[in-house]
């Protein structure tokens, strides 16, 4: 059945549930960092998929271990090894420096996992169940009930109440207002090493040095949520990689299998002995040979494809364009973030500035109402860059001075 674009739409807008104010485009096939519609038109693409086609669309070698892993065996379900996890699980490992993995089918559930480590390594040790847990303002950790319990953003959480229970919410990069919330009851600290939905804020190495160590102190497990700056985007391959502070739980999801539906939990070795245990978790599809083939290719091709080198070189660039978009508009207040993981913070709403840039081909997308979220495949180049630079220009030249929107 072929159709016009707007065919496709009005029939997407019957049949699925409305859960999304979508761009009225039919996004149909993608070649390096380029995104072609169902009418042909090209896109520039910024979103990746939201921070996930990190080695761009159409990778030869991702393609083909992808295509002959479905000829050999797609799923198995856990009661069984499969190959393509030990390998994806050893690769993980290494350049995670963690120490045990448990696969997962997205970031959310991820997250629900890191969560039930936490509740049960308090469980062994003093067989209550009234632990607490301590969240971020303005997080975000996915849209099931543990990770919803565990996002700073009331507005996704309230008409779903009640929420899990007995989290508390301080204020990243504010040790003092994380530190005044622990009690004898807190098991673990979770936050973003950089927020994305919330607006792109990272935390500072301070910050977490010394949330890491007030962790050790009281036996709190340390869970970073590197479900969106981690995979590279930061420079790194996982943003705390950046400091010297390692967590005792980490997530991750989005880039890991660039594209097929893949996430993961990992832990120390301490962590995995006085947790979850043989019956206390699990999942069908999770850690299936197929999204585990995929995991394996992508740390292959990160390596093989110096593609954190890449964010490296171009993150720079990338920030000092921004930089000097905002020093020529004064609506825009602010440039934020690591590597190619960057917001522009606007005075306005910028829902219509992205849907301009749809029209003139680049592929944008938001964090908030007032931010405008850059998070590239990380293959993108320098000339990439510029060329995006230039089209949100010319869309910016639209837009009505500071302080005179209506
Ligand atoms: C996207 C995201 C999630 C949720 O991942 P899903 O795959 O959508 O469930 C959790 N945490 C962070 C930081 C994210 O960016």
């Amino acid at each position: 059945m072929e159709m016009t674009m707007q065919g496709y739409i009005e029939e997407a807008e019957k049949d699925l549930l409305h859960a999304y104010n979508r761009y009225q485009i039919v996004l149909d096939r993608g070649d390096g960092v380029y995104l072609y519609d169902t009418d042909g038109k090209k896109y520039l693409d910024f979103c990746a998929g939201i921070a996930v086609f990190a080695l761009g669309y159409g990778n030869r070698e991702y393609n083909d271990a992808l295509k002959s892993q479905i000829d050999k065996i797609i799923h198995t379900s856990n009661y069984y090894y499969n190959v393509p996890a030990v390998q994806a699980a050893r690769k993980l490992k290494a350049a995670s420096g963690m120490d045990r993995v448990f696969f997962t089918n997205s970031g959310a559930e991820a997250v629900e996992g890191a969560l039930k480590a936490a509740r049960k390594y308090a469980y062994l040790k003093d067989g209550c169940t009234d632990h607490e847990i301590i969240a971020m303002n303005h997080s975000f950790h996915g849209r099931t009930f543990g990770a919803l319990s565990v996002t700073g953003n009331p507005k996704y959480r309230e008409p779903f109440e009640p929420m899990i229970g007995h989290v508390k919410f301080g204020e990243l990069n504010d040790f003092e207002s994380v530190e005044a919330l622990v009690t004898d009851k807190t098991c673990a600290v979770i936050l973003e090493t950089v927020q994305g939905e919330g607006g792109l804020h990272p935390a500072s190495g301070e910050f977490l040095r010394r949330v890491r160590k007030l962790c050790r102190e009281k036996d709190i497990l340390m869970i970073l949520d590197e479900i969106q700056c981690g995979m590279g985007r930061t420079g790194y391959l996982y943003a705390w990689q950046r400091y010297d502070v390692k967590p005792d739980l980490m997530t991750t999801a989005k880039a890991l299998g660039c594209g097929v539906p893949v996430g993961a939990f990992l832990m120390t070795e301490h962590v995995a002995r006085h947790s979850l245990a043989a019956g206390d978790h699990g999942t069908t599809y999770g850690g299936n040979p197929l999204v585990c083939a995929a995991v394996e290719k992508v740390l292959d091709l990160f390596e093989k494809g110096h593609i954190i080198d890449n964010v490296r070189e171009v993150g720079p660039y990338l920030e000092k364009r921004l930089d000097e978009l905002k020093d020529r508009y004064g609506f825009i207040l602010e440039r934020r973030g690591l590597g190619l993981m960057q917001g522009l913070v606007f005075d306005r709403p910028v829902r219509e500035i992205i849907d301009r840039a749809l029209e003139r081909g680049l592929i944008l997308i938001n964090a908030g109402t007032q931010i405008i979220r850059f998070v590239p495949p990380l293959v993108i180049t320098k000339e990439n860059v510029d060329e995006m630079i230039s089209i949100l220009d010319t869309c910016l030249k639209d837009e009505a001075p500071a302080g005179r929107q209506d």
